[in-house]
């Protein structure tokens, strides 16, 4: 860097995003200094720095979010300038005014820029004055029930109930009808209170089949600012972004320009300095202003994969006092990319979040077109403390369809075990037709999971695919059984036949075959005759040839569970046990069972009294996911074995519920 006021860097963060900062500083030749909690001494983004320091325990309110000894932190390696990442204390008006008084730089925005969108309400009327386009809606001081019904009313339903205060989706409520908006007021604020601090709410039009368009800009010191472009996040679930991609598929260039203009005029508004994203909703004709966040957004990567910039690069030039590097009219942008967030979440059981160590992390191989950013790798703890996001993977194509090619064969290289992942999820949304021809809206994802029917499920070649995984593991089990790849599964027979019969379980179906050892090799029997079965390992994955077609697939176990990558999808199979009875039995009974890992925060239901159907019992959070244990039927909590504050594994017993409805 030219000025280089500043010469050592202490990154405010964990994760990727903390490993991400630390390369690009050590590229322009700063010394990095990452902080760290106590459940993170041994992660990743600690040794991506050059020095690191503990700032207190695991919970975020006593580490990652502790002005104090963050400040204490880079006085102590004097460090001279702070970079808070994303999420945490990246758009804290309180810290950026901490680093000034400490006399230390803040990479990001002024105290005052943060301050003007830290309201979603506050940013609204700034916007509004300013001719930015806002959603219709309500955004006064008044917070009674009374006049936010009206509003509601006049607005007209759907309308959506936003925490003023908010981020991370949390909070927000749809209401469709009249008659929802008190209870919906009332959770709303409960939620706000409890996540923000801070209780007020807005109300706006719910945008129905409503895109989520947002703009990159970028301020300098000198009054400057540039657009880089947009990016299409409508993707989501739970108002949280899964897949992005850059440029949008639906933009006419008068739009796109018109978005544009609409995001500088934003970030002018409040002499923006630094990365920013002005965040819009669309419809077929509109866009409205959503939020400013002030900060380095997650999804900046598909910028810089079609722009080729370093977005880090950018924010560090410019905190030093370094005028834009590129003009407006010098930034261009070539091809399309699309990011996928890996999330350490099960989308077989609700999406909900999963905790414990990752026993196998494999990622694909990393090319111009193919980036992975992560902070995890192979026996890592993935914590209940903190969000779940493990990895995001982004390609880089000439096209939209291919890009979304590479990236489905990217997934297939992705494979983790141990924990569960959102993997097997990303690539039925890639490889969905929809998707393809970006018929998409922000609700795509949870009316896709909400109609099982439409869920990929293994054919035929992933079941033999997922043979040859037991195969295969057979193997690794019983070590000094030849060397040729091609002869490792077969031959071991010396003579006659020997049948084995193969039995999966896949989200509750039972897929079966049966492996033919015979004298001139292995067979595999599914419905029909047996035909031949030849496996090779090859790249951290496997070849099998069954009849004449030779595919690849990819297979992680974790016991008698396996993650199967193959073409066609991602599959999590149960490999039966034959002498185990049958499994469905061990869910049945009365026990009231903890669905994810992480702390009980609130008990709702009275042990005793009847609780109809549907009624929350108890609320798990856990990654930051707040999950509320409703009452299966109409019953009587009869026990309860857990209290508030606990932490609880996935499966414990956290009381007995007694169905108590007419049919029983
Ligand atoms: P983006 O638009 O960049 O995805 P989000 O608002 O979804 O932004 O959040 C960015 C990151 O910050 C996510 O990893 C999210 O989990 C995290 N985050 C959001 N809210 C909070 C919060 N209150 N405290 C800490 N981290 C947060
Ligand atoms: P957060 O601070 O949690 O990111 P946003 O205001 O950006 O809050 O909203 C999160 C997501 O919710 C958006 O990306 C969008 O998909 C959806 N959303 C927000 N406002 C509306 C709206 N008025 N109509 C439809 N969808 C909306
Ligand atoms: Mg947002």
């Amino acid at each position: 860097m030219n000025a280089r006021p500043f010469g050592k860097l202490l990154i405010a963060n964990r994760g990727e995003i903390a490993c991400r900062i630390a390369r690009t500083a050590h590229r322009l030749g700063l010394a990095t200094v990452a902080v760290y909690s106590e459940a993170d001494c041994d992660a990743l983004h600690v040794a991506a720095s050059h020095e690191a320091v503990c700032i207190g325990p695991a919970a975020a309110a006593e580490s990652y979010l502790r002005i104090d000894r963050i400040i204490d932190a880079a006085r102590a390696t004097g460090a001279d300038a702070i970079h808070p990442g994303y999420g945490f204390l990246s758009e804290n008006a309180d810290f950026a005014t901490a680093c000034a008084a400490a006399k230390i730089v803040f990479v990001g925005p002024s105290a005052a820029s943060i301050r003007a969108m830290a309201s979603k309400s506050a940013a609204r009327t700034q916007m509004e004055k300013a001719g930015v386009p806002i959603v219709p809606g309500y955004h006064g001081d008044a917070q009674d029930d009374a006049t936010l019904s009206a509003a509601a009313r006049k607005i007209g339903f759907p309308v959506l109930i936003k925490p003023t205060a908010g981020g991370g989706g949390k909070g927000m409520r749809v209401v469709t009808q009249p008659n929802e908006l008190e209870e919906a007021l009332a959770g709303a604020r409960r939620e706000a209170a409890r996540s923000f601090g801070d209780d007020r709410l807005l109300i706006e039009k719910y945008i129905t089949r409503g895109r989520h368009i947002e703009v990159q800009v970028f301020g300098d010191t000198h009054g400057d600012i540039v657009s880089l472009f947009e990016r299409d996040c409508t993707l989501q679930r739970r108002h949280q972004k899964v897949i992005e991609e850059a440029p949008s598929a639906v933009l006419s260039d008068e739009r796109r320009e018109a978005l544009y203009t609409a995001a500088c005029m934003a970030g002018r508004a409040i002499d923006y300095v630094g990365a920013g994203t002005v965040e819009f909703i669309a419809d077929d004709s509109h866009h409205y202003f959503l939020e400013m966040n002030t900060r380095l957004q997650v999804e900046h990567p598909v910028t810089e994969m079609i722009t080729g910039l370093d977005l880090v690069e950018w924010q560090l030039r410019v905190a030093a006092g370094e005028k834009l590097p590129l003009a407006q009219r010098d930034v261009v942008r070539d091809g399309h990319a699309i990011e996928a967030r890996i999330y350490a979440e099960d989308p077989d059981r609700d999406l909900l979040p999963s905790s414990g160590r990752i026993v196998e992390w494999q990622t694909p191989v990393q090319s111009a077109d193919v980036r992975v950013d992560t902070g995890f790798r192979a026996g890592d703890i993935v914590t209940q403390h903190y969000d779940p996001l493990l990895a995001k993977l982004i390609v880089r194509a000439p096209n939209r369809a291919t890009a979304l090619r590479r990236l489905d064969a990217a997934l297939q290289e992705f494979a983790v075990s141990g924990i569960a992942t959102n993997v097997s999820l990303l690539r039925e949304l890639v490889q969905h037709r929809c998707v393809a021809d970006a018929n998409i809206d922000t609700g795509f994802i949870e009316r896709y999971l909400a109609d099982p029917g439409v869920r990929a499920v293994p054919d035929e070649t992933d079941l033999v695919a997922a043979c040859a995984a037991v195969l295969l593991r057979d193997q690794v089990q019983r070590p000094g059984s030849g060397s040729s790849p091609w002869r490792h599964t077969d031959g071991w027979m010396v003579a006659g036949t020997r049948r084995r019969h193969l039995a999966f379980l896949h989200r509750g179906k039972r897929l079966e075959a049966t492996l033919v050892y015979q004298r001139d090799g292995l067979h595999l029997q599914r419905s029909d005759s047996p035909v031949p079965l030849k496996v090779a390992v090859r790249d951290g994955g496997f070849d099998f040839v069954h009849g004449e077609h030779k595919r690849r697939a990819k297979a992680v176990w974790s016991g008698r569970e396996v993650v199967l990558s193959t073409d066609h999808g991602t599959f999590i199979l149960h490999l039966v046990d034959p002498f185990a009875g049958d499994e469905s039995a061990l869910s049945s009974g009365h026990g009231l069972l903890a669905p994810m890992s992480g702390t009980v925060m609130r008990i709702v239901a009275d042990p005793g009294s009847v609780i109809e159907r549907g009624a929350s019992i108890l609320m798990i959070e856990s990654m930051k996911m707040e999950h509320t244990m409703r009452a299966p039927s109409r019953g009587t909590l009869t026990s309860l074995a857990c209290k508030v504050g606990d932490f609880v594994q996935q499966g414990a017993e956290l009381g007995e519920f007694v169905n108590t409805s007419e049919t029983q």
